[in-house]
């Protein structure tokens, strides 16, 4: 039986020798993977899904205001066209690299597994080789920090409490990550141990008493200075928050060319364009 430590290596070797190992199914993994796009198509790009405010195991380590404006139904900022491309060419991929799991010889089961944990749903990715994997597309620096194993120390997204709970469903005590950097195409492997964790169940069922006290949690990041310009800028995770002109209605926007910065606080009137109309419903 193949190790998931070796599931990189495998992966590459299929890409570079154009062929999968051997006793493969490649017909049915090739199927898998058809069936798996027409699904993205279908199901996810050309079907309307209710908005649902509930807890899910995806959202669970997710920020509490972030959590506690969702249950209210605050309005949220509308996604734009790029990322909405985003997250359907970040759904491809992982199904992608799943199905080239699958080629290179690894044994891929429990893909889309119901998981439930004191009443809190959601849905894995998959087991590789007997270990609870969650298949991740992220930038170059968000890739860093799976390969450098610094995703304990530094997970504004939340991925250690989503993982730890499909742990949880499965009575596992560890579970990883199988990481593509969308940029450069590298891939890399995370795993951690949950063993000396607080119970993920503790962290759930504060999660739905808070959710439902009227008092706002508090603010989750700092503002963060902008270099030497005495400006003051959101925070990383902030700036990606749906809900960010709640808890900064006089945020403004400006066009850098890396992307729009959010600065709370101006204090220098940035050299670049200012976006009046981010928030406007697009
Ligand atoms: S904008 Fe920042 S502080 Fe406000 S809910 Fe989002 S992450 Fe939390």
């Amino acid at each position: 039986m193949k190790k998931i430590e070796d599931l990189v290596d495998d992966i590459y070797k299929v890409l570079v020798k154009n062929e999968a190992a051997e006793g493969v199914d490649v017909d049915k993994i090739v199927d898998n993977f058809g069936e798996a796009m027409k699904n993205i198509l279908k199901n996810q790009l050309l079907t309307k899904h209710e908005e649902s405010n509930a807890l899910r195991m995806s959202s669970i380590g997710k920020q509490d205001r972030y959590l506690w404006y969702r249950h209210r139904n605050y309005k949220a900022e509308s996604m734009t066209p790029a990322t909405l491309m985003k997250f359907l060419y970040g759904h491809a991929t992982e199904e992608l690299v799943l199905a080239l799991a699958a080629l290179s010889g690894h044994e891929v089961t429990h893909q889309q597994h119901k998981a439930e944990v004191n009443g809190i749903k959601g849905s894995m990715d998959c087991v590789i080789d007997g270990m609870l994997i969650d298949v991740k597309t992220a930038s170059s620096f968000g890739f860093k920090k799976f390969k450098e194993g610094n995703i304990r120390n530094d997970d504004p997204f939340g991925y250690i409490d989503q993982l730890r709970g499909y742990a949880e469903s499965l009575g596992h005590e560890e579970g990883g990550w199988l990481v593509i950097d969308k940029a450069a195409g590298h891939l890399c492997t995370h795993f951690e141990n949950f063993k000396y964790d607080d119970p993920i169940t503790e962290r759930i069922d504060y999660l739905k008493c808070m959710v439902k006290d009227d008092n706002i949690p508090e603010q989750c990041y700092d503002l963060v200075p902008e270099g030497k310009s005495g400006n003051m800028k959101l925070a990383m995770a902030c700036s990606y928050c749906i809900y960010k002109q709640h808890c900064f209605p006089d945020v403004k926007v400006f066009a850098y060319s890396t992307g729009p910065r959010f600065l709370a606080k101006v204090e220098n009137y940035p050299k670049v364009p200012e976006i009046y109309d981010y928030f406007d419903d697009k």
